[in-house]
């Protein structure tokens, strides 16, 4: 179905966007088809949008369920200044003001209402909106009317009666976090028969997820010291206990600049910590899951997780922090086996046996009196079957919510009980299966977690399949797991910008120029020949200073194989931009280098070593670059550490010959350098002797399998969807770095030596030249592959 024209005039008008998000259109699109839906869409997604918008054109009220008061207010705020009708009602407004906005609503003052979930435990309240028109029950944190959710709200479960008594309008429940339960509760608690489900958009492209197990608490905190030197900060670090936060501060103050949050902190200083987080002023706060809501700072780069988190879309909630920008972050969860241990402890402890609330209620029977002072730790010691002070805890607890027992004060440990009821301990009505049944969810929740934590599988993956997310991945955006088969590079900010710049270039030469010429303007190469054409007056000439020109090479082909750009094959190979190039200009971080490549698996040993042999350098570069206070690329870029892993140098000399690595580079890093290879070849000898073809990027290695299985050129082609140009391009750079190509095997001898003869003649500088002067059967395939071979001769290193 079309989306009515109206919808997208209102969005520019009301909300100055120019399109939907496109999961807001799958939504609109069924609830205008008249369907009920419920949405599981994450956060950021734009879910408010798709109950707003249609206030500006249904004819009727929206009426939107929330259940976060503290923010009703900044939301209908926000609407009016748009131009839409709104107001809200919840107890934080008096009486009367209550009364006045609701005759306005009846009047017909507003276009869209939010109303907390227990305004409708009044019926003069739901009698009273029965006298409008309602077209539409927005149910947002739908969540909440889940027992198992961790916001359970009981006014949710009146929802479906209410809806009823509106003369049933269409409905839409939002919510960001639903697992199959909760899911399952929603559906049932509204009455949902005839309805659409839409799960998406879970996947979070830019996070790399990793699971580190460690032995003690000691090497834990050496852990995340390590984890905090060496990663881009800003860093949430999540703990379980007010004492953790400031058990960890002290630990980290010395070295970092730390702040702490949690719910113990009066309000306004939780306040001052957010913003002052949120402003950078702090790179690192310590916080307990209290740490959060309404937290929108964009660049966290890293969020660890020190303890357990309660439950694993906690989990999801809490690394949603990381990388709002869309640019990499990382997720590093910290676990050691007595974490679970300890979760499993305060579960049991949480929902007491039978024959222990027993125990305790008869001791408060046997004191012959109405109220009862006790002394809780001398209560513990003196009831001899109790496990922990924990289950006397929630024994109380339980015996006060089941109104056996009353607390009528409290002070430190003495506390003074009444008891409201007087029955036979054996009588008390406590429902313990549904205790065993909450106890085994909990149990549940905590196994999906450990799930999480010990799958050998794809982390990603684990959590689209926990989530029940419709669209599956076919490759890891990035995870301790398949780090052996990652083929993506992470999109960093700065590769980001780069791409933005090279994007904004090929559009200003007009797609009139080739990879090596958009790379110099890009670099502001003084040649003659660029500045002759008058390219320096281009505006995105020089403007790249922070890459080298061989990394702007790369990465221009890598967008061309990603169809980001493409290659026009004339007579002179020009770069245009692609309508996905276009797509992601103003959002370089939703760049897919996958786009058009599938998941290959780089499983053979060699490839593992030499990954292994990648990261360890990486990790060299970061602790340099902390040490020198540099910036790692200006040690070292991708493709430099990627060289020296096919190069393996072993002295001064063979390491100059790698590309990035000059005088002043190997004069300061080099020795560091070069030991990390040379430790890692004693106990890796066999890498030593593996032939390797030049980059360890894939797509070069998958071209180069398939050129040794004796595929033709077309075959090979066909064999990895891609172009037979693109095919050459790889076998020339393979032969230009030195791997050996039979290219006999495409190229007839009659052939070669005609290209030879005219190279002889015009040099191997110009295709286009050596092309004018051979056989017209000859295409610049095939010179290329011969130039290829001059070059590799004749370059210096
Ligand atoms: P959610 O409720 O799913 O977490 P919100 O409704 O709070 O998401 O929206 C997240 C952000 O996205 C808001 O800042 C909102 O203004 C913005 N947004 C929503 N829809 C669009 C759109 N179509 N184009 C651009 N920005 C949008």
């Amino acid at each position: 179905m079309v989306l009515p024209k109206i919808l997208y005039q209102n969005l520019k008008r009301y909300f100055g966007y120019n399109d939907f998000r496109p999961r807001q259109k799958e939504v609109l699109r069924y609830l205008f088809a008249g369907n009920d839906l419920v949405a599981i869409l994450p956060t950021g997604s734009g879910k408010s949008l798709c109950y707003q918008l249609p206030a500006t054109c249904l004819s009727g009220l929206v009426v939107v369920v929330s259940p976060l008061i503290s923010l009703m207010k900044d939301q209908v705020d926000s609407l009016r200044s748009r131009g839409i009708r709104a107001t809200y009602i919840n107890s934080s407004l008096n009486w009367s003001e209550q009364q006045r906005r609701l005759k306005g609503i009846i009047q017909g003052d507003y276009n869209i209402i939010y109303i907390a979930p227990e305004r409708f435990e009044s019926n003069v309240f739901l009698d009273r909106l029965t006298q409008v028109k309602v077209a539409l029950f927005a149910i947002d944190e739908a969540h909440c009317i889940s027992e198992w959710g961790h916001d359970f709200r009981p006014s949710y479960l009146k929802l479906a009666q209410v809806r009823k008594k509106l003369g049933n309008p269409r409905l839409i429940a939002l919510t960001a976090t639903a697992t199959p339960e909760v899911r399952k509760d929603i559906i049932k608690g509204l009455g949902l028969r005839d309805f659409k489900l839409l799960i998406k958009g879970f996947e979070r492209r830019n996070l790399y997820l990793e699971v580190k197990q460690v032995e003690n608490e000691l090497v834990k905190k050496e852990e995340l010291l390590r984890i905090l030197t060496y990663n881009p900060l800003p860093a949430i670090v999540y703990v379980g206990t007010r004492n953790r936060v400031e058990e960890i501060i002290a630990f980290l103050e010395d070295k970092f600049s730390v702040i702490g949050y949690h719910g113990g902190m009066k309000s306004h200083e939780r306040r001052r910590s957010q913003e002052l987080f949120m402003a950078g002023s702090y790179d690192i706060v310590i916080a307990t899951n209290a740490f959060g809501m309404g937290v929108d700072k964009s660049d966290v780069r890293l969020v660890v997780h020190y303890e357990l988190p309660g439950t694993l879309e906690a989990y999801y909630q809490e690394i949603g922090r990381a990388g709002r920008d869309g640019f990499a972050s990382k997720c590093i969860l910290l676990y050691q086996e007595e974490d679970s241990d300890l979760r499993e402890f305060f579960i049991d402890n949480d929902y007491p046996q039978k024959d222990i609330v027993e125990e305790v209620y008869s001791f408060f029977l046997a004191q012959n009196q109405q109220e009862v002072e006790v002394n809780f730790n001398q209560l513990y010691l003196q009831l001899r079957n109790l496990p922990s002070k924990l289950a006397l805890d929630a024994t109380l607890r339980l015996l006060r919510k089941e109104g056996y027992l009353k607390r009528i004060s409290s002070k430190d440990q003495e506390i003074t009980y009444q008891i409201l009821e007087q029955v036979e301990p054996k009588q008390l009505e406590i429902d313990y299966l549904q205790l065993q049944y909450l106890k085994k969810n909990k149990y549940q929740k905590l196994s999906e977690l450990k799930g999480y934590i010990g799958t050998k599988e794809c982390r990603h993956q684990y959590i689209l399949n926990y989530f029940g997310d419709e669209e599956a991945l076919n490759y890891c955006p990035g995870c301790d797991n398949c780090d052996e088969v990652r083929q993506t590079r992470v999109i960093t900010k700065e590769l980001g910008i780069l791409v933005q710049k090279i994007l904004s270039c090929v559009i200003k030469l007009g797609g009139r120029f080739g990879v090596t010429t958009i790379a110099k303007v890009l670099t502001g190469s003084k040649s003659k020949k660029l500045l002759g054409r008058g390219l320096d007056k281009v505006s995105t000439y020089g403007i790249v200073n922070d890459f080298s020109y061989e990394d702007i090479i790369s990465i221009i082909e890598e967008l061309i194989e990603a169809r980001y750009l493409k290659r026009d094959m004339g007579r002179y190979p020009t770069v245009q931009i692609t309508k996905a190039g276009y797509k992601i200009l103003h959002q370089p971080y939703n760049l897919d280098w996958n786009l058009v490549r599938e998941e290959k698996e780089i499983n053979n040993l060699a490839n593992q070593a030499r990954l292994e042999l990648l990261n360890k350098l990486k990790d060299l570069r970061t602790r340099l670059s902390k040490e020198f206070n540099q910036a790692p690329f200006i040690i070292a870029h991708d493709k430099t550490l990627e060289e020296l892993v096919r190069r393996l140098p072993k002295n001064r000399e063979e390491m100059l010959k790698v590309r990035g690595f000059g005088e002043v580079t190997y004069r300061r890093y080099g020795e560091s350098f070069l030991k990390v290879i040379q430790e890692f070849l004693q106990v890796e000898p066999e890498l030593d002797r593996i032939e390797t073809p030049i980059c360890l990027d894939g797509t070069y290695e998958e071209t180069f399998n398939l050129y040794k299985c004796g595929l033709p050129l077309e075959d090979i082609s066909k064999e990895r969807g891609l172009a037979v140009g693109t095919i050459v391009d790889h076998l020339s750079k393979l032969i230009e770095s030195g791997v050996e190509i039979d290219t006999r095997r495409f190229i007839s001898a009659s052939e070669l030596e005609e290209i030879r003869a005219a190279i002889a003649k015009v040099g191997y500088q110009t295709l286009k030249e050596i092309k004018e002067l051979v056989n017209d059967e000859i295409d610049y395939n095939k010179i290329k592959l011969v130039v290829a071979g001059y070059k590799k001769e004749f370059m210096p290193n």
